[in-house]
């Protein structure tokens, strides 16, 4: 029976619980006493409050939703690195990265998921000081061995245990799956570390093309331009730039839409099995569209979207 996971009642408490305070430097935010500190490690030492460690080592700020978890596809790295969209969409983040970014000094990834989006990071900035985040702590134990040197902590996003830390945070394809979108923005906004600090996500665009395929990944929606744009203006963002992506292949898209109707029907495992020569042929043509977006053209249409905004 397929569920989809997180979307927890505890989930809804933790977030109402919280409150976006005003910006200091390099904080931690404690959990216990909401106290600000700034420390190596995750003791306050105010009310000495700590998050529990998984086996390995990570702490676990949502545990309430790390149990329920289990089962998280940990053959994910494997399949993502091998498939042209993600391979394409790693590509136009790190070149994002570079021109908007270029003196980021660390990276946060709001759901890292199994780390391949932060293992390509690693090679294109050895230098920067890497952190990901997962509400599936078994995502954290893979992503720690793909991605070196990296900073891992279990937490749900709409409960950022930090303040004023980060460059540059990103969130690939996750904003979509959680209700509470606008508090997550306002979250990494608080992470951030001020003015030229920014975000960079990826959401999937246009609501036409919702189908099974939204469903079985638990979606809760997909974005129009409008949407995301007043959403990160509301989080207090101001937008450096947006443009669709995957655009060329829309009309595919909207074809394979039309084939399974409904959550029966649909075969989870296509996404993954594309014949070699088509998977390189369909990444093929999402490079040579991404030498326009680098030529600065705003695609109107396209199955996602990308955008960049900085801190006002
Ligand atoms: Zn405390």
């Amino acid at each position: 029976m397929h569920t989809c996971r997180g979307l927890s009642e505890e989930r809804l408490v933790a977030a109402d619980k919280d409150v976006v305070g005003e910006y200091k430097a390099f904080m931690k935010i404690c959990f216990g006493c909401q106290n600000r500190y700034e420390s190596q490690g995750w003791s306050c030492p105010q009310c000495h409050f700590a998050p529990a460690l998984a086996s390995d080592g990570n702490p676990l700020f949502a545990p309430y939703l790390a149990e329920q978890n289990e089962g998280f596809p940990t053959t994910r790295y494997n399949e993502e690195s091998g498939n042209f969209w993600f391979r394409a969409r790693n590509r136009l983040i790190i070149w994002a990265l570079r021109k908007y970014f270029p003196a980021m000094k660390n990276f946060f990834e709001v759901g890292c998921g199994t780390g391949y989006v932060l293992s390509g990071i690693r090679k294109a900035f050895p230098s920067v000081k890497l952190y990901g985040a997962e509400i599936y702590s078994e995502a954290l134990t893979v992503a720690a061995r793909n991605v070196n040197g990296a900073e891992m902590l279990q937490m749900d996003a709409t409960r950022i245990p930090y303040e004023g830390e980060f460059d540059v945070i990103g969130a690939f394809d996750v904003l979509e799956h959680i209700k509470e979108d606008e508090l997550v923005l306002k979250q990494i906004h608080q992470a951030l570390r001020g003015k030229a600090s920014g975000v960079i996500l990826t959401v999937p665009q246009h609501m036409s093309l919702w189908s099974v395929a939204d469903e079985y990944a638990c979606h809760v929606r997909r974005y129009s331009r409008a949407e995301l744009a007043s959403k990160l203006t509301n989080s207090g963002f101001h937008i450096i730039a947006m443009t669709s992506f995957v655009s060329s292949l829309l009309p595919l898209m909207y074809l394979s839409r039309l084939k399974a109707k409904s959550l029966k029907d649909y075969d989870p495992t296509g996404e993954f099995q594309i014949p070699f020569i088509l998977n390189r042929a369909l990444e093929a043509i999402l490079i040579a569209e991404q030498t326009a977006i680098r030529a600065g053209v705003s695609l109107p249409v396209g199955g996602s979207l990308l955008a960049i905004a900085a801190v006002e």
